[in-house]
C-alpha cells in the first residue's frame, strides 16, 4: 500500500487538507454502517493510484514545549516510512524559521516532498507563495484547503512515484496473518511460539514491502505467512511519536494481511487503543480475531472466559462477529487455534453465496420486518446479490436507496449474519436504485 504523510506545523491546515483528500473517496465508497469518527488516516486515490494518507497533526502532544520536537520527529518518521510526503506551510504567515528547520530535514532525503502553501484563498495571497521557493523543495503549490482552490494539481506530483496497484493482492495465495496490538501484549512471544525453535525460514517476499520481514509458519504442510509488528520499541530515536509510528506500521501490516489478530493483554482487558486497532481493521475490511493473551496469569474460575467474552461483546456491540480466543504465548495454550481460526476466516471471506439462495432467505425476512416508511413512502427491497468476496460485498436493489435508515442497515447486517456464516470478517453493502421485483429478474 502506498503511504502519503502530511507534515507541518500546527494550524497550517493539515487536517483540512487531509479531510479534503479522503473526503473525495469516502463519499462514494461502500457504505459501512455505524462507523464515523475523527480519523488520523484514510484512503484516497488519484489517477488510478490508491494510497493511504496519514494526518500527522493528529499525533501532536498537548504541551507547547514538546511540539517542535514532535513535528521534527514526525518529518523524520515520514521520511523513513512514507512513499511520498506533503509538507504544508501557511501562506499567510510566510516562511517561518520553523518551516526552514523542517525543510532542511526534508531536503536530506530522496523521498519526494510536495510543498503546499495553504490558505491562498484568493489571487492576492497567491503571490505570497513566491517566497517559499527559498525552502529548496522545488515548486511550491499554492492552494486553499478550505475552499478547494487549486487542489488537484499537486496530486500529480504527490502520486508520481506511487505504484499503480494499490488495492489488489500480490498474487500470493498463502494465508497472511498479521499480529497486531499495543506494546507488551505478547506479539513477539506469540510469533516466536508459532514459529517454534527454528526461525530459519524467514523470507522477504519480493515486491511486497521494503520494511517488513515476514516469517513462514508451516501448518500441516501448508505455508502461512506471519506479518508481525513487534520490534517497534527498538527504535530509540522515537520519543514523542510512538503512537504515530506504531499506527503507521500497524496500518501497513493490516493492509497486507487477510486476517489480523488483535492481541489483548488478559490482565488489562480491552483498552481504548485495542478498540482503535479493531476499528482500523474493520475499516480496511480485513478478517479479525481477538486473541486474549497471558491467559495463564488469570485466575481460572469457571466463568472467567465467558465473562471476559461478554464484557468485550458489550464493549464493542457492532463487532460481535469477531471471534475471541484465549491463549498463552508462554505455555503455548491454544496458539495453533489462532492459525486454524485464521484459515477458517479466509475461507468465509472467499465464500460466494448463490443469488437465488440469498433472495429466498433474506427477502421474506425483510418483508416481515420492513424498513420504516420515510415521508409516507414505503421502502421496498427488491433484490440482493453478492457482488464481491474478500471482503464479501452485497448489493441491494431498492426503490429509494438514499432513504434507508442506518438502523435498518444494521438490521440487514444482523439478518445476513444470523443466516449465513461470516464470523470474523466485515461485510460491506452497496445500495442501488431499482424497482424491478426479484421475480422478474429471476426469469
Ligand atoms: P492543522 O493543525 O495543520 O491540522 O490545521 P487545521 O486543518 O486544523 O487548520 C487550522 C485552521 O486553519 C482552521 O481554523 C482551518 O479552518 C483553517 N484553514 C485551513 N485551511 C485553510 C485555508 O485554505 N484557508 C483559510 N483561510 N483557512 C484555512
Ligand atoms: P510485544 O511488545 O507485544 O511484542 O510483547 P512481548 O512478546 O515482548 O511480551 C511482553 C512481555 O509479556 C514479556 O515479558 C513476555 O515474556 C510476557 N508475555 C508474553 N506472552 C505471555 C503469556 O502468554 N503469559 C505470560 N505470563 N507472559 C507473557
Amino acid at each position: 500500500m502506498n503511504l502519503v504523510a502530511i507534515v507541518g506545523r500546527p494550524n497550517v491546515g493539515k487536517s483540512t487538507l487531509f479531510n479534503r483528500l479522503i473526503g473525495v473517496r469516502e463519499a462514494i465508497v461502500e457504505d459501512t454502517p455505524g462507523v464515523t469518527r475523527d480519523r488520523l488516516y484514510g484512503y484516497s486515490d488519484w489517477n488510478g493510484k490508491r494510497f493511504m494518507v496519514i494526518d500527522t497533526g493528529g499525533f501532536i502532544p498537548g504541551s507547547e514545549d514538546k511540539m517542535e520536537r514532535a513535528v521534527r520527529e514526525q518529518a523524520m518518521i515520514a521520511l523513513e516510512e512514507a512513499d511520498s510526503i506533503i509538507f504544508v506551510c501557511d501562506g499567510r504567515d510566510g516562511v517561518t524559521p520553523f518551516d526552514q528547520d523542517i525543510a532542511r530535514l526534508l531536503r536530506t532525503s530522496k523521498k519526494p516532498v510536495t510543498l503546499i502553501i495553504n490558505k491562498c484563498d484568493n489571487a492576492i495571497q497567491l503571490t505570497q507563495s513566491y517566497e517559499f521557493h527559498g525552502l529548496g523543495l522545488g515548486e511550491p503549490y499554492p492552494l486553499s484547503a478550505l475552499n478547494g482552490y487549486n487542489s488537484g494539481d499537486f496530486l500529480d506530483q504527490v502520486t508520481a512515484n506511487l505504484t499503480e496497484d494499490g488495492t489488489e493482492g500480490d498474487g500470493d495465495t498463502r494465508l497472511k496473518i498479521a499480529l497486531v496490538g499495543r506494546p507488551n501484549v505478547g506479539k513477539s512471544s506469540l510469533s516466536n511460539a508459532l514459529l517454534g525453535k527454528d526461525r530459519s525460514i524467514v523470507t522477504d517476499i519480493p515486491g511486497t514491502t521494503r520494511d517488513a520481514v515476514d516469517a513462514i509458519v508451516k501448518y500441516y504442510g501448508e505455508e502461512i505467512i506471519l506479518i508481525d509488528t513487534a520490534g517497534l520499541r527498538k527504535r530509540s530515536h522515537i520519543s514523542e511519536n510512538i503512537e504515530m509510528y506504531s499506527t503507521l506500521r500497524t496500518s501497513r501490516a493490516i493492509e497486507r494481511c487477510d486476517v489480523a489478530v488483535v492481541i489483548v493483554d488478559a490482565t488489562r482487558g480491552l483498552e481504548d487503543q485495542d478498540k482503535k486497532i479493531i476499528n482500523q481493521i474493520s475499516d480496511a475490511r480485513k478478517g479479525i480475531i481477538i486473541a486474549v493473551n497471558k491467559w495463564d496469569l488469570v485466575e481460572k474460575e469457571t466463568q472467567t472466559s465467558t465473562e471476559f467474552t461478554k464484557k468485550i461483546k458489550e464493549d464493542m456491540r457492532t463487532f460481535d462477529y469477531i471471534p475471541i480466543v484465549y491463549i498463552s504465548a508462554l505455555t503455548k495454550q491454544r496458539i495453533t487455534k489462532v492459525v486454524e481460526m485464521g484459515k477458517d476466516i479466509l475461507t468465509k471471506r472467499q465464500t460466494r453465496i448463490k443469488t437465488s439462495k440469498l433472495n429466498d432467505v433474506l427477502l421474506p425476512l425483510f418483508e416481515k420486518t420492513p424498513p420504516p416508511a420515510v415521508r409516507s413512502q414505503d421502502l421496498r427491497i427488491n433484490y440482493v446479490t453478492q457482488v464481491g468476496t474478500e471482503p464479501p460485498v452485497f448489493a441491494f436493489f431498492l426503490n429509494y436507496p438514499q432513504m434507508l435508515p442506518e438502523s435498518y442497515k444494521r438490521f440487514m447486517e444482523r439478518t445476513i449474519r444470523s443466516n449465513f456464516d461470516f464470523e470474523g470478517t466485515p461485510i460491506s453493502f452497496v445500495f442501488r436504485r431499482k424497482n424491478v421485483p426479484y421475480e422478474d429478474i429471476k426469469r
